[in-house]
């Protein structure tokens, strides 16, 4: 077979490879999930739940908390020793976004992944349609917002002090306990919202992640330095757009030769629908083109090494005993934010 012909049957199989990564993610997580719950129930009622081990992936849902933990680090502080997993999964994903585009968002984020399949399941029954642009980029500027209005109360307005008092707060302490409670019992509006995003992810293409989540928009700003990018040869290109329909990002692709977008999560559903050889490539900055696959290789690598240096370090699991979380979770309805 041709370098060309081994290149295309890699190509056919991007598709499939990220949604067996995706999968095995989000059940993960789920499992990560069950754990916690279990944990917090023996945490709640000892006597009437068999204990479970707390799952310190479940830190990686705290993104806020670590932005802050970061900022502490970054100012001379320790490694967080409370949710020091959050803190290495935000890192990683940073990190991954400066080299690897948005591939956490691509082949990691199981929210992602949920957006992902409402997607399907609204195109499937047609029941999805694209927003008209004069509704689409002011919406598409809310989650800059949310992330300015947070990165302005996080890296401008508190100091070290302010982040310490944060972060030994109790607050800090139980909050993977308070979003659990949060999911489980929400007020009438925070379940109002959160049904109206799950029904909007249905009719409205990636509508949390295009529009609303404030971690992705900072990944999306980081991955404007990525050195990745999808390249496309306008003297190969015939203008049939099946890029931009399997582009889940909505993105122009036949505007532009290169797509140096924040909102490009590096899936390479493109690439696979391209049907010109050699027409929509990953290169690097230097016009080198690159197998595809190497973005998802360096982003699962990258994440995985982040985890493993965690781990052997002792930065992985936090140093707060179980019986004091179990103290705190038992005063969550008492304990408010500081
Ligand atoms: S935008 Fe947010 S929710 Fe969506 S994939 Fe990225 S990090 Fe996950
Ligand atoms: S441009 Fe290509 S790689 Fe980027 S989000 Fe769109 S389909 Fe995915
Ligand atoms: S799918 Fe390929 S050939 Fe078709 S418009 Fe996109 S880049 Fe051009």
């Amino acid at each position: 077979m041709s370098q060309h012909g081994n290149n295309n049957s890699l190509n056919q199989k991007i598709s499939r490879l990220r949604l067996i990564c995706q999968s095995l993610f989000a059940i993960f997580c789920i499992y990560v999930g069950w754990q916690f719950y279990s944990f917090y129930l023996w945490a709640l009622d000892p006597a009437g739940n068999s204990f479970v081990p707390r799952p310190s992936a479940v830190e990686a849902f705290l993104p806020l908390g670590a932005l802050v933990s970061l900022k502490r680090f970054l100012m001379g502080a320790e490694f967080d020793t409370i949710h020091p997993a959050g803190l290495t999964v935000f890192i990683a994903a940073i990190l991954i976004s400066l080299f690897f585009r948005k591939g956490f968002c691509g082949w990691i984020c199981p929210i992602g992944f949920s957006s992902n399949l409402a997607e399907r399941v609204g195109k499937k029954t047609g029941i999805m349609f694209a927003l008209p642009a004069w509704i689409d980029l002011p919406l598409l500027s809310v989650k800059y917002l949310l992330l300015g209005f947070f990165a302005y109360l996080i890296l401008w307005k508190m100091g070290l002090s302010e982040l310490t008092d944060f972060h030994r707060s109790p607050y800090n302490l139980i909050s993977d306990a308070k979003m659990l409670h949060f999911f489980l019992q929400p007020s009438v509006l925070a379940a109002s919202i959160m049904l109206g995003i799950i029904l909007f992810s249905f009719v409205i293409r990636n509508f949390w992640c295009r529009y609303l989540c404030p971690y992705g928009a900072l990944l999306g700003l980081t991955a404007l330095l990525s050195p990745l990018q999808i390249r496309r040869d306008p003297e190969i290109c015939t203008s049939c757009k099946k890029c931009e329909r399997a582009c889940p990002a909505s993105i122009h692709i036949t505007r532009r030769k290169t797509v140096r977008n924040c909102e490009c999560i590096g899936c390479l559903e493109c690439v696979q629908a391209c049907p010109e050889d050699e027409c929509l490539t990953l290169a690097t900055p230097c016009k080198k083109t690159v197998t595809p696959l190497l973005l998802p290789a360096l982003t699962l690598g990258l994440f995985f090494l982040c985890y493993l240096i965690a781990r052997l370090s002792g930065h992985w699991n936090s140093e707060i005993p179980v019986e004091v979380f179990q103290r705190y979770y038992q005063m969550i309805d008492k304990i408010g934010h500081p």
